[in-house]
């Protein structure tokens, strides 16, 4: 439900106020101002006014100050992310639990059925203790959701007629995060370099604990956190998430998500049948890399003129799917591929010659294996297809993202800490 925020009762002083069952919690009665208005639109977000949205038993207001994310598309991911503040009385004497926080808020449209990306993080709260308590730095932290059903402001009809086929039941979803530092305030490749590796570890425990796949790898959903002057990769946006266990219900139009400059080569082909696997979001990560270090002088500029060089990468981002798939192919199958850097981004290289050429392994080992299975069809193959054979793994990524040129970075917890030590070990007797 939906109310204005007008309807709260006043709330003499600042004290505490006793909850009754059905009350609307007067901790968080708005501040005088300009009156507030429910948003049933992303076109009529504006910066300065306000917005009031459902939480717990009442609702509660905040004050919209810039709008850092807008995306126009508006099927699936018509996304808006504004910066608030919250806009209740209690803000000026710091007795509000957002007080000091910096905030965002979250505007999609997804289907009714999309699980909601707190249920994801909550799920990874959940088990995040102990050993596993690193991995928090690593993931977004939201602080309330809520879900506004459209029959409340418009007919879902209105929205059929918007949507034509691709039309499911939608609703309004927001969401109060913490506001989070994009890639562009990074300062040097090597900082770059842990955020990117930070995404991997933060990847693959999600992957194997709470088991989510996250299934949209972007250059936008790889943010900073700074905490007590420390700067943390933090794989933001789980839109588009999806249970490990659900993978097999889910139809195959819905598989093909992601923001398609990055997508896995696999999923631009109209015959790809899913389902998606971690090896295809480690693929994305190895297009941001190679973009960024390819068209970007530095985090935040783009070098233009190595990007009128660059050609090639910098029609990924206009290109249909048929244009991604050849020339996605073409990096990957071709074992000579050498990328050409910008000067900042040069350090780079070690690591996107080594991963390319685990995806140059696997994919022909995939290959090998189709081959062999369609001329063979009564001899049972194995062929792990996660992984492609163990050639595009979770190890071998942190195996050769662990160490940038000659830095070590940081490997978080335990698990890896020891498979690394082992790994050393092995490949210090074969040195031997
Ligand atoms: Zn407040």
């Amino acid at each position: 439900m939906v109310k204005q925020s007008h309807a709260f009762p006043s709330v003499p002083g600042l004290g505490l106020v006793p909850y009754l069952e059905g009350q609307t919690l007067p901790e968080f009665k708005e501040a005088e101002g300009p009156s507030s208005n429910v948003i049933s639109e992303i076109e009529e977000i504006e910066e300065g006014s306000k917005f009031t949205f459902p939480y717990k038993d009442g609702t509660r207001t905040v004050q919209l100050q810039h709008i850092l994310f807008r995306s126009h598309g508006i099927i699936g991911r018509g996304t808006i992310v504004v910066r608030v503040v919250c806009a209740c009385t209690h803000c000026v004497s710091k007795h509000c639990d957002w007080s000091g926080k910096k905030l965002v808020l979250k505007l999609s449209f997804p289907s009714v059925t999309r699980v909601s990306e707190k249920a994801f993080m909550d799920r990874c709260k959940e088990q995040a203790k102990g050993e596993h308590a690193w991995v928090l730095n690593h993931l977004p932290h939201i602080y309330w959701t809520f879900d506004i059903p459209f029959h409340e402001r418009r007919p879902q009809a209105y929205f059929k007629e918007r949507f034509g086929d691709d039309y499911e039941m939608r609703l309004l979803r927001g969401s109060i995060q913490e506001e989070l530092e994009p890639l562009l305030s990074l300062k040097t490749a090597s900082e770059c370099a842990q955020v990117f590796y930070d995404i991997v570890q933060c990847h693959h425990w999600v992957h194997t604990y709470p088991q989510i796949l996250h299934r949209d790898i972007s250059h936008g959903n790889i943010m900073v956190r700074v905490k007590d002057g420390k700067k943390y990769g933090v794989l933001n946006d789980w839109d588009l998430a999806m249970w490990l266990d659900e993978r097999d219900g889910i139809s195959i139009s819905q598989f093909r998500t992601g923001t398609r400059p990055y997508m896995a080569h696999e999923q631009h082909s109209p015959d790809w049948e899913g389902p998606h696997r971690y090896r295809h979001d480690m693929e994305a990560l190895f297009y941001v890399i190679l973009l960024l270090a390819t068209l970007f002088s530095n985090p935040s500029e783009k070098d233009d003129e190595h990007s009128k060089k660059r050609q090639p990468y910098t029609k990924w981002y206009t290109e249909g799917d048929e244009f991604l798939r050849v020339k996605k192919i073409s990096i990957i199958f071709v074992a000579s591929w050498q990328p050409t850097l910008t000067h900042f981004f040069r350090p780079f290289h070690g690591w996107l010659k080594r991963l390319h050429d685990t995806m140059n392994d696997g994919f022909h080992a995939l290959h090998a294996h189709i081959v062999r299975q369609r001329d063979a069809p009564r001899q049972i193959l194995q062929f792990d297809d996660d992984t492609l054979n163990g050639h595009f793994s979770y190890d071998r990524l942190v195996w050769i993202m662990h160490q940038f040129g000659e830095e070590k970075l940081e490997t978080h917890g335990r698990e890896w800490q020891g498979k690394l030590q082992e790994l050393q070990q092995a490949e210090d007797e074969n040195k031997k």
